[in-house]
Protein backbone atom coordinates (compact mmCIF):
# COMPACT_ATOMS: atom_id res chain seq x y z
CA UNK A 1 0.00 0.00 0.00
CA UNK A 2 1.27 3.51 -0.36
CA UNK A 3 1.74 6.21 2.00
CA UNK A 4 1.58 10.11 1.78
CA UNK A 5 4.80 11.46 2.33
CA UNK A 6 3.02 13.14 5.49
CA UNK A 7 2.04 10.56 6.66
CA UNK A 8 5.14 8.40 6.37
CA UNK A 9 6.86 11.34 8.17
CA UNK A 10 4.62 11.28 11.01
CA UNK A 11 5.33 7.83 11.60
CA UNK A 12 8.60 7.73 11.07
CA UNK A 13 8.99 10.32 13.62
CA UNK A 14 6.98 8.49 16.00
CA UNK A 15 8.61 5.56 15.60
CA UNK A 16 12.12 7.12 15.87
CA UNK A 17 11.20 9.37 19.25
CA UNK A 18 9.19 5.94 20.31
CA UNK A 19 12.42 3.87 20.13
CA UNK A 20 15.10 6.60 21.38
CA UNK A 21 12.52 7.08 24.64
CA UNK A 22 11.95 3.60 24.85
CA UNK A 23 14.09 3.60 28.10
CA UNK A 24 12.77 7.20 29.18
CA UNK A 25 8.97 6.03 29.01
CA UNK A 26 9.34 4.04 32.18
CA UNK A 27 9.52 7.36 34.37
CA UNK A 28 7.37 9.84 32.00
CA UNK A 29 3.54 9.22 32.35
CA UNK A 30 1.83 8.47 29.90
CA UNK A 31 -0.97 10.30 27.97
CA UNK A 32 -4.20 10.56 29.36
CA UNK A 33 -6.70 10.49 27.40
CA UNK A 34 -10.81 11.18 28.14
CA UNK A 35 -12.14 10.21 24.70
CA UNK A 36 -16.11 10.47 23.85
CA UNK A 37 -18.22 8.29 22.06
CA UNK A 38 -21.18 9.81 20.75
CA UNK A 39 -22.26 6.92 18.82
CA UNK A 40 -25.35 7.58 16.95
CA UNK A 41 -26.40 10.74 19.11
CA UNK A 42 -26.85 14.27 18.31
CA UNK A 43 -28.24 16.99 15.65
CA UNK A 44 -26.11 19.98 14.57
CA UNK A 45 -28.22 21.86 17.06
CA UNK A 46 -27.25 19.83 19.87
CA UNK A 47 -23.30 19.58 18.98
CA UNK A 48 -23.25 23.71 18.77
CA UNK A 49 -24.94 23.49 22.49
CA UNK A 50 -22.38 21.15 23.75
CA UNK A 51 -19.61 23.10 22.67
CA UNK A 52 -21.06 26.06 24.18
CA UNK A 53 -21.30 24.46 28.18
CA UNK A 54 -18.47 22.36 27.67
CA UNK A 55 -14.78 23.61 30.01
CA UNK A 56 -12.41 20.76 29.40
CA UNK A 57 -8.73 20.74 30.57
CA UNK A 58 -5.28 21.40 29.50
CA UNK A 59 -4.00 18.83 31.98
CA UNK A 60 -5.89 15.75 29.97
CA UNK A 61 -6.38 14.68 26.14
CA UNK A 62 -9.67 15.37 25.05
CA UNK A 63 -11.02 13.78 22.04
CA UNK A 64 -14.71 13.69 20.76
CA UNK A 65 -15.74 11.11 18.44
CA UNK A 66 -19.32 12.74 16.54
CA UNK A 67 -21.30 10.33 14.72
CA UNK A 68 -19.56 11.00 10.68
CA UNK A 69 -21.95 13.57 9.42
CA UNK A 70 -21.08 15.81 12.30
CA UNK A 71 -17.06 15.27 12.06
CA UNK A 72 -16.90 18.63 10.02
CA UNK A 73 -18.87 21.15 12.22
CA UNK A 74 -17.42 19.68 15.15
CA UNK A 75 -13.98 21.02 14.03
CA UNK A 76 -15.70 24.49 13.31
CA UNK A 77 -17.08 24.39 16.78
CA UNK A 78 -13.75 23.21 18.38
CA UNK A 79 -12.00 25.57 16.94
CA UNK A 80 -14.05 28.88 18.06
CA UNK A 81 -14.76 26.97 21.55
CA UNK A 82 -10.67 27.79 21.51
CA UNK A 83 -10.53 24.54 24.09
CA UNK A 84 -8.07 21.88 23.34
CA UNK A 85 -10.10 19.34 22.59
CA UNK A 86 -9.01 16.85 19.66
CA UNK A 87 -11.89 15.02 17.20
CA UNK A 88 -11.48 11.44 16.05
CA UNK A 89 -14.24 9.34 13.52
CA UNK A 90 -16.40 6.36 15.64
CA UNK A 91 -14.77 3.82 11.93
CA UNK A 92 -12.58 3.95 9.28
CA UNK A 93 -12.61 1.81 6.16
CA UNK A 94 -9.74 -0.64 5.31
CA UNK A 95 -9.38 0.80 1.40
CA UNK A 96 -7.74 4.19 0.32
CA UNK A 97 -11.00 4.54 -1.81
CA UNK A 98 -13.25 2.92 -4.15
CA UNK A 99 -17.14 1.55 -4.37
CA UNK A 100 -17.68 1.41 -0.59
CA UNK A 101 -21.10 2.75 -0.04
CA UNK A 102 -21.45 4.63 2.77
CA UNK A 103 -17.92 3.76 4.25
CA UNK A 104 -15.51 6.68 5.34
CA UNK A 105 -11.64 6.65 4.02
CA UNK A 106 -8.88 7.52 6.71
CA UNK A 107 -7.86 10.71 4.34
CA UNK A 108 -11.81 11.45 4.51
CA UNK A 109 -11.52 11.89 8.34
CA UNK A 110 -8.04 13.67 8.63
CA UNK A 111 -10.08 15.83 5.59
CA UNK A 112 -12.17 16.98 8.64
CA UNK A 113 -9.84 17.54 10.91
CA UNK A 114 -9.90 14.00 12.70
CA UNK A 115 -6.48 12.89 14.50
CA UNK A 116 -8.04 9.53 15.89
CA UNK A 117 -10.27 6.70 15.17
CA UNK A 118 -12.71 4.19 17.15
CA UNK A 119 -11.44 0.44 15.56
CA UNK A 120 -13.54 -2.65 16.91
CA UNK A 121 -16.06 -1.03 18.78
CA UNK A 122 -18.25 -4.28 19.90
CA UNK A 123 -20.92 -2.10 18.78
CA UNK A 124 -19.08 -2.99 15.08
CA UNK A 125 -18.06 -6.34 16.26
CA UNK A 126 -21.42 -7.06 16.89
CA UNK A 127 -23.78 -5.50 14.24
CA UNK A 128 -21.15 -4.95 11.51
CA UNK A 129 -19.31 -8.46 12.64
CA UNK A 130 -15.84 -7.09 12.04
CA UNK A 131 -12.94 -9.52 13.22
CA UNK A 132 -9.71 -9.24 14.41
CA UNK A 133 -8.65 -9.34 10.61
CA UNK A 134 -10.59 -6.68 9.30
CA UNK A 135 -9.70 -4.38 12.83
CA UNK A 136 -6.36 -5.09 12.05
CA UNK A 137 -6.66 -3.85 7.89
CA UNK A 138 -8.75 -0.93 9.89
CA UNK A 139 -5.77 0.16 12.20
CA UNK A 140 -2.95 -0.46 9.47
CA UNK A 141 -5.43 1.84 7.18
CA UNK A 142 -5.80 4.52 9.99
CA UNK A 143 -1.81 4.61 11.18
CA UNK A 144 -1.46 4.83 7.17
CA UNK A 145 -3.53 8.09 7.20
CA UNK A 146 -1.97 9.48 10.42
CA UNK A 147 -4.84 9.04 12.63
CA UNK A 148 -3.91 7.00 16.01
CA UNK A 149 -6.26 4.40 16.35
CA UNK A 150 -8.03 3.58 19.55
CA UNK A 151 -8.14 -0.03 19.49
CA UNK A 152 -11.61 -1.40 21.43
CA UNK A 153 -11.30 -4.98 22.82
CA UNK A 154 -13.10 -6.58 25.44
CA UNK A 155 -14.94 -9.88 26.78
CA UNK A 156 -18.59 -10.70 26.47
CA UNK A 157 -20.21 -11.55 29.92
CA UNK A 158 -20.35 -15.29 28.45
CA UNK A 159 -16.75 -15.22 28.04
CA UNK A 160 -16.34 -13.62 31.34
CA UNK A 161 -18.45 -16.15 32.91
CA UNK A 162 -16.42 -19.04 31.62
CA UNK A 163 -13.21 -17.44 32.61
CA UNK A 164 -12.14 -16.84 29.32
CA UNK A 165 -11.41 -13.04 29.65
CA UNK A 166 -7.81 -13.33 28.81
CA UNK A 167 -7.55 -15.56 26.33
CA UNK A 168 -9.39 -13.15 24.41
CA UNK A 169 -8.32 -9.93 25.02
CA UNK A 170 -5.07 -11.29 24.13
CA UNK A 171 -6.01 -12.76 20.91
CA UNK A 172 -7.66 -9.45 20.05
CA UNK A 173 -4.68 -7.60 20.87
CA UNK A 174 -2.40 -10.30 18.96
CA UNK A 175 -5.24 -9.89 15.90
CA UNK A 176 -5.25 -6.26 15.72
CA UNK A 177 -1.27 -5.60 15.72
CA UNK A 178 -0.65 -8.29 13.58
CA UNK A 179 2.55 -6.40 11.54
CA UNK A 180 2.41 -3.20 13.39
CA UNK A 181 5.37 -2.07 14.43
CA UNK A 182 4.45 1.27 15.94
CA UNK A 183 3.23 2.22 19.54
CA UNK A 184 1.21 4.83 18.26
CA UNK A 185 -2.12 3.48 19.05
CA UNK A 186 -4.61 3.79 22.16
CA UNK A 187 -6.29 0.56 23.62
CA UNK A 188 -9.28 0.62 25.44
CA UNK A 189 -10.60 -1.96 27.30
CA UNK A 190 -14.41 -2.02 27.22
CA UNK A 191 -15.98 -5.55 28.73
CA UNK A 192 -18.82 -5.91 26.47
CA UNK A 193 -21.40 -6.58 29.47
CA UNK A 194 -20.50 -3.18 31.03
CA UNK A 195 -21.46 -1.10 27.74
CA UNK A 196 -24.48 1.17 28.46
CA UNK A 197 -25.63 -1.11 30.62
CA UNK A 198 -24.63 0.67 34.07
CA UNK A 199 -22.92 -2.37 35.16
CA UNK A 200 -19.51 -0.81 35.39
CA UNK A 201 -16.23 -3.09 35.91
CA UNK A 202 -14.61 -2.17 39.68
CA UNK A 203 -11.65 0.07 39.59
CA UNK A 204 -9.94 -3.15 41.09
CA UNK A 205 -11.07 -5.52 38.27
CA UNK A 206 -10.31 -2.88 35.48
CA UNK A 207 -6.88 -2.40 37.30
CA UNK A 208 -5.96 -5.97 37.14
CA UNK A 209 -7.52 -6.36 33.46
CA UNK A 210 -5.54 -3.54 32.30
CA UNK A 211 -2.53 -5.14 34.33
CA UNK A 212 -2.86 -8.22 32.31
CA UNK A 213 -3.60 -6.34 28.78
CA UNK A 214 -0.20 -4.49 29.52
CA UNK A 215 1.86 -7.45 30.24
CA UNK A 216 0.69 -8.59 26.89
CA UNK A 217 2.06 -5.54 24.93
CA UNK A 218 5.14 -5.61 26.94
CA UNK A 219 5.64 -9.29 25.07
CA UNK A 220 5.00 -7.85 21.82
CA UNK A 221 6.66 -4.36 22.22
CA UNK A 222 8.62 -4.99 25.04
CA UNK A 223 9.47 -1.40 27.03
CA UNK A 224 7.18 0.28 24.43
CA UNK A 225 4.75 -0.74 25.96
CA UNK A 226 4.67 1.28 29.21
CA UNK A 227 3.92 4.34 27.02
CA UNK A 228 1.07 2.87 25.15
CA UNK A 229 -2.66 4.60 26.99
CA UNK A 230 -5.15 1.88 27.96
CA UNK A 231 -8.59 3.04 28.70
CA UNK A 232 -11.33 1.57 30.31
CA UNK A 233 -14.57 2.07 28.63
CA UNK A 234 -17.77 0.52 30.18
CA UNK A 235 -20.71 2.78 31.70
CA UNK A 236 -18.13 5.26 33.07
CA UNK A 237 -19.40 8.20 34.22
CA UNK A 238 -19.25 11.27 36.98
CA UNK A 239 -19.99 9.22 40.43
CA UNK A 240 -17.09 6.37 39.25
CA UNK A 241 -14.23 8.33 36.83
CA UNK A 242 -12.26 9.38 40.04
CA UNK A 243 -11.76 5.82 41.21
CA UNK A 244 -10.38 4.59 37.67
CA UNK A 245 -8.51 7.49 37.46
CA UNK A 246 -6.37 6.21 40.80
CA UNK A 247 -5.88 3.42 39.02
CA UNK A 248 -2.04 2.94 37.83
CA UNK A 249 -2.69 1.28 34.63
CA UNK A 250 -5.76 2.96 33.77
CA UNK A 251 -4.91 5.88 31.66
CA UNK A 252 -7.89 7.55 30.89
CA UNK A 253 -11.70 6.60 30.37
CA UNK A 254 -13.78 6.03 26.37
CA UNK A 255 -16.66 7.26 27.48
CA UNK A 256 -20.28 6.98 25.46
CA UNK A 257 -23.78 7.67 27.62
CA UNK A 258 -22.20 10.38 30.06
CA UNK A 259 -20.70 11.96 27.36
CA UNK A 260 -23.66 13.08 26.18
CA UNK A 261 -23.62 15.39 28.29
CA UNK A 262 -21.51 18.57 28.59
CA UNK A 263 -21.26 19.11 32.37
CA UNK A 264 -21.02 15.37 33.17
CA UNK A 265 -18.50 15.29 30.49
CA UNK A 266 -16.83 17.71 32.67
CA UNK A 267 -16.84 16.21 35.39
CA UNK A 268 -15.09 13.16 34.07
CA UNK A 269 -12.62 15.12 32.69
CA UNK A 270 -11.87 16.73 36.12
CA UNK A 271 -11.58 13.33 37.80
CA UNK A 272 -8.85 12.89 35.36
CA UNK A 273 -7.21 15.89 35.09
CA UNK A 274 -6.62 15.75 39.17
CA UNK A 275 -5.30 12.13 38.91
CA UNK A 276 -3.06 13.40 36.66
CA UNK A 277 -1.87 16.48 39.19
CA UNK A 278 -2.08 13.71 41.83
CA UNK A 279 0.71 11.23 40.33
C1 LIG B 1 -18.77 2.79 24.52
O1 LIG B 1 -19.67 2.36 23.83
O2 LIG B 1 -17.64 3.01 24.04
C2 LIG B 1 -19.08 3.03 25.92
C3 LIG B 1 -18.10 3.04 26.77
O3 LIG B 1 -20.41 3.23 26.22
P1 LIG B 1 -21.02 3.55 27.68
O4 LIG B 1 -20.10 4.52 28.37
O5 LIG B 1 -22.36 4.13 27.40
O6 LIG B 1 -21.08 2.25 28.41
Amino acid sequence: MEQSIESYIKNLVRDVIGQNLGGLELQCDRQTYVIANWKMNKDLNETAEFFQKINSSHDVSVVICPPTQLLYPTQLFIKQSGKPIGLGGQNVHWADKGAYTGETSGSMLTDVGSEYVIIGHSERRQYSFEDDELVNKKVQQALKSGLTPIICIGETLGQKSAMQTEQVLSKQIIGALKDIDTAHFILAYEPVWAIGTGQSATAELAQETHAYIRSILRQLMGQKAEGISILYGGSANERNAAEYSAMPDIDGVLVGGASLNAHVFDVIINAFAKGEQNS
